[in-house]
């Protein structure tokens, strides 16, 4: 095993050490013994602890980036994320497109039914993106009642088709298995960077493209909500229903 390897490694090390002292072999082989087998049961020792602590560092690494809740990646982990999309976005001139979305009147919603069952709508809602967003976008849950998708490389159309497809799912989705008459609708804000866009530092970029797509849900909720808007478009596409 690894461990044992180890122990081995550093004897040979010591070994060659005391064989080059002349006289007194057998007090340093005693020595050199007692040395050994001390390193082989603290090598194994640290070895069991590290593996232990290995698998711990690897579970909280998982963790760190993971929504508990939802099981979606957390804020952090999607900006690191999408940072190095961004990057890579610019050296192949792709578009990204994202989109908020922000569940409406979820206060109302927790008042009315409690806590506990704003967190299984949450729960829900995730189930509800992943069937409906592409294996190969970005879904993460960015706020309390907030998620973003980011699309890469996607047709300049697609985030206002995949802004319309999420809002309709929401207005369909069986929200009965929670509750009898349950309806949860959201509100979607979207922007693109077009493959074109001029270079620059990719966490200003990233953050200049959510604000315009938060910009954009902002006046799909000023216009009554259960809509999307793209961001520099006119808000007649929330309309159509
Ligand atoms: P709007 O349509 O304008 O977005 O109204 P809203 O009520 O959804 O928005 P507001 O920002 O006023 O409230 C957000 C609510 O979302 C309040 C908060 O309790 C709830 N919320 C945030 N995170 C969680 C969560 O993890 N679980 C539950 N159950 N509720 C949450
Ligand atoms: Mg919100
Ligand atoms: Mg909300």
């Amino acid at each position: 095993t690894g461990i044992i390897a180890v122990g081995h490694v550093a004897g040979v090390r010591l070994l060659e050490a005391s064989a080059a002292t002349p006289g007194g072999e057998g007090r340093h082989l005693t020595a050199l013994l007692v040395h050994l087998a001390f390193l082989l049961l603290t090598t194994s020792v640290a070895s069991r602890i590290s593996s232990r602590q290995r698998k711990t560092v690897a579970t909280l690494e998982v963790q760190s980036k993971l929504d508990p809740l939802t099981l979606l990646d957390n804020r952090r982990s999607f900006l690191t994320k999408m940072e190095s999309e961004l990057m890579r976005a610019e050296r192949f001139a792709w578009p990204i497109t994202m989109l908020i979305i922000d569940l409406d009147n979820f206060k109302k919603m927790n008042d009315a039914h409690g806590h506990a069952m704003g967190d299984r709508v949450l729960v829900e809602v995730a189930k509800l993106l992943r069937e409906n967003v592409g294996t190969i976008d970005h879904i993460a849950r960015v706020g309390g009642e907030e998620i973003a998708v980011a699309a890469v490389a996607a047709e300049p159309f697609h985030g206002r088709d995949l802004a319309d497809r999420l809002v309709r799912a929401f207005r369909t989705y069986g929200w009965n298995c929670l509750l009898p008459d349950l309806k949860v609708t959201a509100s979607v804000g979207v922007a693109v960077l077009p493959g074109d866009h001029a270079a620059g530092h990719p966490e200003t970029a990233l953050s200049q493209l959510m604000e315009r797509a938060d910009r954009a849900l902002y006046r799909v909720k000023q216009n009554g909500r259960d809509g999307f808007l793209v961001s520099g478009e006119e808000p007649v596409a929330q309309t159509v229903r």
